[in-house]
C-alpha cells in the first residue's frame, strides 16, 4: 500500500538533492570541520556552503547582516534564543521581578515550556491571546512596557496554520519596550512563505531543517549584528567554541550540508511550490467543507488545514486513516502521544470536545490532487462508518 503523507508540518520527506549532499558529507567530506587537514577543510567548506545557502534563504547576504548559527533542531534554536537572551541581560531585579517575557498563546512547547520554566524562576510571562487565529494586538500593546526583556512570537502556528502580523507586533513592542529583544519562531513559516528577519524586524529567528525537505538533525538561529555586538546572547552549550563560540560541539556536517541543499532548492522552487500548495488547499477545502468543521484562521498559510470531525475523537479517526494508509495528525507531533487536549486549539476558541475531535492536515508540494481526493473519500467513508457505529 502506498501511503498518502499529509503530515508535512510534523516533518517532511527529504529531497533527493538534500540526501545527495548528506551522502557527500558522510562519505567524502567526513572530516571534523575544525581540523586543518584536507578532509577537515572539505567538511568546513560544506559547512560554510550550507551557511551561505541558509543565510541567503533568510535574506542574509553579508556578514554585517547577522549570523546564522547552526544547531540540532528548531527546539534548540528556540531554547538558545530565549535562555541565551534572558540570561545575558543581567537585568537587576526590581521588586523581586526579573522582567517580563511576552509570548503568544499556543506557542510550540519549545517556547511555551521554556517560558513556563522561566516563570518558575521569577520572570513574568504574558501570553498574548490568539482567538480565531488572530493575534490580539491591543492586548499586546497594553502589556508591552519598559519591563519587557524579551518578546518571542511565532510567525505561523503549527496547529492552526494562523499567520500572525509579526511585523506590526514587533513595531508595537519596539515602541513601548525599547530595550526588549525580539525573537520569532519561524519554523512553520520558513520555505512556505517568504521569511526574512529584516522584513519582520526581529533580532533572533529560528528555523528547522526537517520541515524543509532535509533530514532531521539540524536547525538554525539567525542572530542580528546588534545582538552579537552588544553580547546580548550567551551560549547554552559551552565547550570547544564552535559556531563563533555560541554553540560548542562538533557540527553535524551531514545534516547541516543537507539543510543547505534543501534551502537552496527551496529558494529556487519557491514560486512553483507556493502555486502547488495553494491549488492543493483549494481542492482540499472544496472536498471537506460539507463534511467537517474547518478551523480556518482569518489569515493562514496554505500548508496547514485544521478540521473538527462530527463528534468523532481524533484518536479513533487517526487509527482508521492510518489503516487506510493515510498519515495526518491531531495537533502537533510532539503532543501526539501525551493525549493532552491541545492548548493551542482551546486558545483558538474550540471547546474541549471540539479540540478532542480535531485533525491537522499539512500539505506539501510533493502531494498531488489525486492524493487529496483519495484522502477526502476515505475520510467521508470513515465518518459515515464511525457515526453508524455510535
Ligand atoms: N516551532 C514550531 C512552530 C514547530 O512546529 C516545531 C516542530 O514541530 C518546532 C518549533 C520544533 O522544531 P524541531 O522539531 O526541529 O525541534
Amino acid at each position: 500500500m502506498r501511503e498518502i503523507y499529509l503530515d508535512n508540518s510534523a516533518t517532511t520527506k527529504p529531497s533527493e538533492a538534500s540526501l545527495q549532499k548528506m551522502r557527500e558529507a558522510l562519505c567524502i567530506c567526513y572530516g571534523n570541520p575544525g581540523s586543518v587537514h584536507r578532509i577537515g577543510i572539505d567538511a568546513h567548506r560544506l559547512l560554510e556552503e550550507a551557511r551561505r545557502h541558509v543565510a541567503a534563504s533568510l535574506g542574509v547576504r553579508r556578514q554585517t547582516d547577522g549570523q546564522v548559527l547552526f544547531c540540532s533542531c528548531g527546539t534548540e534554536a528556540n531554547n538558545q534564543a530565549i535562555w541565551g537572551t534572558v540570561h545575558a541581560k543581567n537585568r537587576p531585579e526590581k521588586n523581586g521581578s526579573r522582567g517580563k517575557i511576552l509570548i503568544t498563546e499556543g506557542e510550540h512547547p519549545s517556547v511555551e515550556n521554556t517560558a513556563a520554566r522561566l516563570e518558575l524562576d521569577g520572570f513574568t510571562v504574558v501570553r498574548v491571546p490568539t482567538r480565531n487565529g488572530a493575534l490580539d494586538l491591543e492586548y499586546l500593546e497594553q502589556e508591552a512596557d519598559g519591563s519587557v526583556i524579551l518578546a518571542s512570537m511565532m510567525l505561523v502556528n503549527n496547529e492552526t496554520g494562523a499567520l500572525y502580523p509579526i511585523r506590526t507586533a514587533v513595531d508595537i513592542v519596539r515602541q513601548n519596550s525599547p530595550g526588549a529583544v525580539v525573537h520569532c519562531d519561524a519554523v512553520q513559516a520558513y520555505m512556505r512563505i517568504p521569511v526574512t528577519p529584516a522584513a519582520l524586524g526581529v533580532d533572533l529567528l529560528s528555523v528547522s531543517a526537517h520541515k524543509i525537505y532535509a533530514p532531521k538533525g539540524a536547525g538554525a538561529l539567525y542572530i542580528s549584528p546588534e545582538m552579537l555586538r552588544g553580547k546580548r546572547i550567551i551560549p547554552l552549550l559551552m565547550g570547544g567554541g564552535q559556531e563563533g563560540g555560541l554553540r560548542s560541539g562538533t557540527e553535524n556536517v551531514p545534516a547541516i550540508a543537507a539543510f543547505g541543499a534543501a534551502a537552496l532548492e527551496g529558494m529556487q522552487e519557491a514560486e512553483t511550490r507556493a502555486q502547488v500548495l495553494h491549488r492543493l488547499r483549494t481542492v482540499l477545502l472544496e472536498k471537506l467543507h460539507s463534511l467537517v468543521q474547518i478551523n480556518a484562521p482569518k489569515n493562514g498559510v496554505d500548508a496547514i488545514v485544521n478540521i473538527t470531525l462530527p463528534d468523532i475523537k481524533s484518536e479513533v479517526m487517526l487509527r482508521a486513516l492510518s489503516a487506510a494508509g493515510i498519515c495526518v495528525s491531531a495537533g502537533s507531533a510532539c503532543s501526539a502521544r501525551t493525549k493532552k487536549i491541545s492548548p493551542t486549539l482551546l486558545a483558538f476558541g474550540l471547546t474541549q470536545r471540539e479540540a478532542d475531535c480535531s485533525l491537522r492536515i499539512s500539505l506539501s508540494h510533493q502531494n498531488t490532487e489525486e492524493e487529496i481526493s483519495q484522502f477526502a473519500d476515505v475520510l467521508d467513508n470513515e465518518i459515515h462508518r464511525l457515526v453508524r457505529l455510535r
